[in-house]
């Protein structure tokens, strides 16, 4: 089974990204003229996107809305590919990610600096979207999508274009990666900082912002829903502070960059496998990622020098 129905009218889609479980859930919230999609994914995982919809008696053509959080391409990669099959599909942005959307030639420039030969084996092809089809939102916008009214709250420092969908009347959030990873769901909340845009500060200001909401549940792309938020908060926030202040001290000492973040990525691993067998450890948690996380923090204390 590719779906799980989960609670108050919110369906999620493993898309098994890159043949793996528990790594990339898009959210699909339904209404009576089709269904609105909390970030598609990349494309390299459409297929698995069209047989979570297929189990539910829908498919892509069902889709009138895209709802990004950010334009990441584990989030949006398959946003263009979707609307060129569907043109009347609606996409939402934040205003400082949209451009990006409608021209991704430098979004796709800098992810090919980080993937390389990598690139479209993770993600598969990223077409530009017609500008068009973008709404673009800068924040406090409210919608009416998917049967409910969602708040659009803006919450950068994962990304400076990222937002958060809030539903004040079930109390669920689509928090994206502002609320941190939990690859299969385990209860080991992790940041996820790759370059080129950790804002610390302003990290904290939309935690604060979520938590303010009171949300019964945070629905994070990597993944699912959390019933547990204050927790989860909380641990993420340590985890994201220690990170941190690890890198920061690596930046000040002017260690070399590939020694320190060879050394961050093999302790903070040391540290999950306490919690997830290293023999789960699928596409999200791999040395890579954690080496473009201190990448990203390390980017943010040399701006601030
Ligand atoms: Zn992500």
């Amino acid at each position: 089974m590719n779906t799980l129905d989960v609670t108050k009218g919110v369906t999620l889609v493993d898309v098994r990204y890159l043949g793996s479980p528990g790594y990339i859930a898009p959210c699909i919230l339904q209404d009576a003229s089709g269904i609105a999609v909390v970030d598609p994914g990349p494309t390299s995982s459409l297929a698995g996107l069209e047989a979570g919809l297929a189990e539910r008696g829908l498919s892509t053509a069902d889709i009138h809305t895209l709802l990004l959080t950010h334009i990441h391409l584990d989030h949006a990669g398959a946003t263009g590919t979707l609307v060129k099959r569907h043109p009347k599909m609606r996409v939402f942005v934040h205003e400082r990610g949209a451009r990006h959307m409608i021209d991704p030639a430098k979004l796709l420039a800098s992810a090919q600096r980080l993937y390389g030969e990598h690139m479209n084996y993770l993600w598969g092809e990223f077409l530009a979207v017609p500008a068009e089809n973008v709404t673009a939102m800068a924040g406090g916008e409210t919608i009416t999508v998917g049967g409910r009214k969602l708040e659009v709250i803006y919450t950068p420092g994962h990304a400076v274009h990222h937002v958060t969908y809030f539903d004040q009347v079930d109390g669920i959030a689509f928090t994206g990666d502002t609320t941190g990873l939990r690859p299969l769901n385990v209860p080991c909340p992790m940041p996820v900082t790759p370059p080129p845009d950790i804002d610390l500060e302003a990290w904290r200001t939309s935690l604060a912002a979520i938590r303010a909401r009171r949300p019964e549940k945070i629905y994070l792309t990597h993944f699912g829903p959390n019933a547990d938020v204050e927790w989860h908060i909380a641990e993420l926030s340590e985890r994201l502070e220690k990170w941190a202040e690890q890198v920061g001290s690596d930046v000040k000492s002017n260690r070399p960059e590939g020694e320190a973040s060879a050394d961050f990525a093999k302790t903070q691993q040391a540290i999950l496998t306490e919690r997830i067998p290293a023999s789960a450890f699928g596409p999200m948690i791999r040395t890579e990622m954690l080496v473009s996380s201190w990448l990203g923090l390390a980017r943010y204390w040399k701006k601030g020098q």
